[in-house]
């Protein structure tokens, strides 16, 4: 059995608008039925009954894993059988029936509340479904779930990485225990209170941390500049003062950005113009990083031998506010061309650099969001742990 990622968006006929989880587990499946084994495979997707809880006329069909089973059938070429709930007899006998070659897809395991509780009983009973555990979700491994960790110590000597798994660790152990430097972290994205800890723990490690995105403006009102409506954490401030003075202790050079692209109002088609960013006029925004901070930028990343990016520069989604998140992918892929080693971080990041093109021209695209951020805050993973163990 095969625990997957397969929490894929889907629009409001249920089709999949980004395939790529799928697509990523793809390798793991075929190995092992290449090998003559047979696949049962669960996942979640969403999280139904924490929905459920907020709106009780909310639509279960929205959350089905039915929904999935074409594309996989599609991307392996095996027409995959669905077994309805995870731990109904129905599921079981078609789980104990399955001959070599044959894959079997198990109902979203969110639908138990035990699953997010990482209920003992229930992983226990998940269990019966297989004789070999094999983890391929990165995207859940922080997650102490029950598919994702509690049910790997019922599998004593039959249990390892998936393929996608193994190759997230690797990478992501290359940049944490082996960078070869000079070694630049890219934070980026909305807020400082999500990045704090990878932060302070990229300061014992790189040597270059730079700043962009709306966390930026919280390090320049912390030092007493004027920031206008940009995006700001007031109770972050003494916090921002604080990493500015551990990164000057660890001998670990925090780059800011020297200033924005700002606008009247957070819309595609606001009015806009370059400021310096302690100094942003009242009313007005920074919504990307400027010229100068883009050249900065770009030249550090120019001569680091292994970057790791996590969150966008700016607004990214807005043609207006793209710049400084496509100047940094395009600086990172050309900086792989001549021989670093890169690392992006998943979600946004991830987004972006397959939205301008750059997607193959870098070392290494994670699948992993939260995941891959615990691990750069040095946590071991519970779904790695599970498995190490
Ligand atoms: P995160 O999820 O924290 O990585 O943040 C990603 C989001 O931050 C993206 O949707 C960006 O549009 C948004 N973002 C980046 N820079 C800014 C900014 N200066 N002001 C407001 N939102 C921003």
């Amino acid at each position: 059995m095969i625990r997957v990622d397969f929490n894929v968006p889907l629009d409001k006929q249920f089709t999949i608008t980004d395939d790529s989880r799928i697509r990523s587990a793809v390798p793991t499946i075929m190995k092992i039925l290449r090998d003559g084994g047979s696949v049962v495979l669960m996942s979640h997707l969403g999280r139904p009954l924490k929905k459920l809880k907020e709106d009780s006329t909310i639509d279960f069909e929205k959350f089905t894993l039915k929904h999935t089973l074409n594309k996989i059938s599609e991307l392996t070429g095996v027409e995959v059988k669905f077994a309805g709930p995870c731990i109904e007899d129905l599921a079981f006998q078609m789980s104990h029936a399955l001959k070599p070659g044959e894959v079997l897809l198990l109902e979203n395991l969110r639908f138990y509340k035990e699953e997010e509780k990482g209920d003992l009983e229930f992983a226990k009973k998940l269990s019966r479904h297989g004789d070999y555990y094999v983890n391929d979700a990165f995207g859940t491994a922080h997650r102490a779930h029950a598919s994702t960790a509690v049910i790997a110590q019922f599998f004593p000597g039959n249990k390892c990485f998936g393929l996608l798994m193994a190759a997230e660790l690797e990478n992501a152990e290359l940049v944490m225990h082996k960078a070869q430097k000079p070694f630049t972290a890219v934070m980026g994205g909305a807020k400082v209170s999500d990045k704090i800890l990878i932060i302070e723990n990229m300061m014992g490690r790189a040597d270059n941390i730079i700043i962009g995105g709306g966390m930026a403006y919280t390090f320049f009102k912390a030092m007493g500049g004027t920031i206008g409506s940009s995006l700001v954490e007031d109770d972050k401030l003494d916090l921002a003062l604080e990493l500015i003075n551990k990164a000057k202790a660890a001998g670990c050079k925090l780059l800011l950005p020297a200033d924005s692209v700002i606008a009247d109002k957070f819309d595609k088609d606001a009015n806009t113009k370059i400021c310096n960013n302690d100094n942003i006029p009242d009313a007005w925004m920074g919504l990307d990083i400027g010229p100068v901070a883009r050249e900065e930028f770009v030249s550090v990343i120019a001569s680091s031998k292994t970057i790791l990016w996590n969150g966008p520069m700016g607004v990214f989604e807005m043609p207006k506010f793209e710049s400084g998140t496509k100047t940094m992918a395009e600086a990172i892929a050309d900086a792989t061309t001549r021989g670093a080693y890169s690392l992006i971080g998943g979600g946004d990041s991830a987004a972006a650099i397959s939205q301008f093109g750059f997607a193959d021209k870098v070392s290494y695209v994670s699948t992993g969001g939260g995941a891959l951020l615990e691990y750069f805050e040095g946590k071991e993973l519970p779904g790695v742990k599970a498995i190490n163990e």
